[in-house]
């Protein structure tokens, strides 16, 4: 996709801070971190989102998420770790090209910690499980 920015990167157009590099996925350092050590995990055929992208490929994906993680963790000396995927503009996805985060945490990070979650309304629980089994 000529005018995706993370298909520059996988072709060598534009630079990136590689981390690892597969036949089918390519990671490398965020260059705008949320903390030091945020790795972006990218397969390298250009997807959009969850919803578009071949289940082998995401199978690829979270596999190599898995062992970066693991050394963005330990290279980081940080004590958590967050997997972020965002779908499209209202999830907060800036480029279409499907992608994970991985972003290493410490207490007190500035980051989230909890999400400000609320209870259902009486009978919105059902109906919402309702609509999306019917979509499975
Ligand atoms: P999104 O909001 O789409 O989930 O995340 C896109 C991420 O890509 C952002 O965190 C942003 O900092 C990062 N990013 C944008 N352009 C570049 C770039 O040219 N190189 C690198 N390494 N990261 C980028
Ligand atoms: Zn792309």
């Amino acid at each position: 996709m000529p005018d995706c920015i993370f298909c520059q990167i996988i072709e060598g157009k534009l630079p990136c801070a590689k981390v690892y590099e597969d036949d089918l996925v390519i990671s490398f350092l965020d260059i705008n971190p949320v903390n030091t050590g945020h790795t972006l995990v990218v397969p390298k055929s250009h997807y959009v989102s969850l919803f578009d992208t071949p289940p082998d490929l995401l199978q690829a994906c979270i596999e190599v998420s898995q062992k970066v993680a693991r050394a963005v963790f330990k290279g980081t000396g940080a004590s958590g770790l967050n997997i972020i995927q965002n779908n499209f503009r209202s999830a907060g996805q800036l480029i279409d090209h499907i992608h994970f985060h991985l972003v290493p945490r410490n207490m007190h990070d500035g980051f989230f910690t909890s999400w400000p979650g609320k209870p259902y309304p009486s009978g919105e629980l059902e109906k919402t499980l309702k609509k999306i089994k019917a979509e499975l």
